[in-house]
């Protein structure tokens, strides 16, 4: 069978991350990776879950765990989500709130339901890989987004027309991004919004790592700034994506988008036709522990990640020839390393492997315009101080 022939066309930009493939010849005991972008099973709460799920199925034979519910989602957590949202700036109702399966399918279906071929969204240079992995399906065209520069929205429009379809979102984390670490300012946030009302476009905020600041102080998420200028959230532009999977543990699947209705209610249509609902039991165990140890688990695996990038920071400062530079994140789980253009990480990776036995993840696939050669992504969540010591000589070794 000659599959080429049925396949459809999106199915042509659909391709294998090149960091899992990575991640599959790396698991050698004897090599320090800083690959992985994944929180340390040590610190999961299992405790908890093992209670949870005993408590769960012990609740009526488990009945309501088993079975079928609704598209929205469990409402004792997204009850749960609505307190917790307030706290950070972003008062909304439960109706606001509807639960997916990991912030990942948030994402594909934001792509489904604003992009037709064609259509332009904005992306960082660099953005998660993972975003334009759940947007490629939907083929649209990518510009670079910069909160920080001046835009002309009416070339952009323009340029989106003539390219075939308009505007339709800008996609970024505002806290602790993956691949770079780095945080938008308020003043970034407040620039974007500008920027997104003058295009009339969405704005995707990618919350996954938000609940992960260790110092610094914390920046109201860009919808609460949307909904603050607006005086509620059914008027803002903004979606936001939540996630457990860094917080508690992204095996179960749990996550969460909160935005105006006119959204959530066509994301609850799109859910019902895709998988229903994200699965009944998972939801309720997360109900379970997240208020049982939230807070008090958050603060305890922070301390620990903080720890391991600090570490790591003062390994980069004492290793890194000075032509390198590294970004010096107030949380979550990445440090983003920029060399000299003549080098290209890819290459310095296959070296890396073979003559140091140490990984990283090259930075250009985290660029939808195929630039970025001369970066490196480096993750501190899974790593050793010994680790970090070690594995940061050994790249600052290859670099120089
Ligand atoms: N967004 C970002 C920025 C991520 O790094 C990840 C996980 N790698 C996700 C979303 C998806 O996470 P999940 O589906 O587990 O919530």
């Amino acid at each position: 069978m000659d599959w080429t022939k049925v396949l459809a066309r999106r199915a042509g930009r659909m391709k294998a991350s090149e960091i899992r493939e990575l991640l599959k010849l790396l698991d050698q005991p004897d090599i320090i990776s800083f690959a992985g972008g994944i929180p340390d099973p040590d610190l999961f709460p299992s405790q908890a879950y093992s209670d949870a799920f005993a408590a769960t199925m012990a609740d009526n034979n488990g009945h309501a765990a088993l079975q079928y519910s609704v598209s929205e989602g469990y409402r004792p957590l997204r009850e749960w989500l609505v307190g917790e949202m307030e706290k950070i700036g972003v008062p909304c109702a439960v109706d606001n709130i509807m639960i997916t399966s990991g912030s990942q399918q948030a994402l594909d279906y934001l792509g489904k339901l604003f992009l037709t071929e064609n259509d332009t969204a904005a992306v960082m240079r660099p953005t998660y890989l993972g975003a334009l992995g759940a947007f490629n399906a939907y083929e649209p065209r990518y510009i670079p987004l910069d909160p920080m520069s001046n835009i002309d929205p009416e070339t952009l429009k323009t340029e989106a027309k003539a390219a075939g379809g308009a505007v339709k979102f800008a996609y970024l984390s505002a806290d602790f991004a993956n691949p770079t670490g780095e945080t938008l300012p308020r003043d970034g946030r407040e620039r974007l919004l500008d920027q997104a009302e003058a295009l009339d476009c969405a704005i995707i905020e990618d919350g996954a790592y938000q609940n992960l600041r260790f110092d610094g102080e914390a920046i109201p998420p860009i919808l609460a700034l949307d909904i603050e200028r607006k005086g509620g959230i059914e008027n803002t532009r903004t979606i936001y994506c939540g996630s457990f999977s860094k917080t508690l543990a992204p095996g179960l699947r749990v996550g969460w988008v909160v935005a105006a209705k006119p959204v959530i209610d066509r994301l609850v249509l799109m859910k019902q036709a895709a998988d229903l609902h994200s699965p009944t039991l998972n939801q309720i165990v997360t109900n379970h522990v997240a208020r049982a140890i939230f807070h008090e688990h958050v603060a305890k695996i922070k301390a620990v990640y903080a720890s391991r990038r600090d570490r790591m920071l003062a390994a980069l400062e004492r290793e890194m020839p000075a032509s390198v530079s590294f970004t010096r994140p107030e949380g979550g789980m990445f440090i983003w390393l920029t060399f000299d253009p003549k080098l290209d990480g890819a290459d310095l990776l296959a070296k890396a492997v073979r003559d140091e036995k140490v990984a990283f993840v090259p930075g250009g696939a985290f660029f939808a315009d195929g630039s970025g050669q001369n970066t490196l992504r480096l993750s501190y969540s899974c790593a050793t101080d010994a680790q970090i010591d070690e594995g940061i000589a050994r790249i600052g070794r290859i670099l120089r």
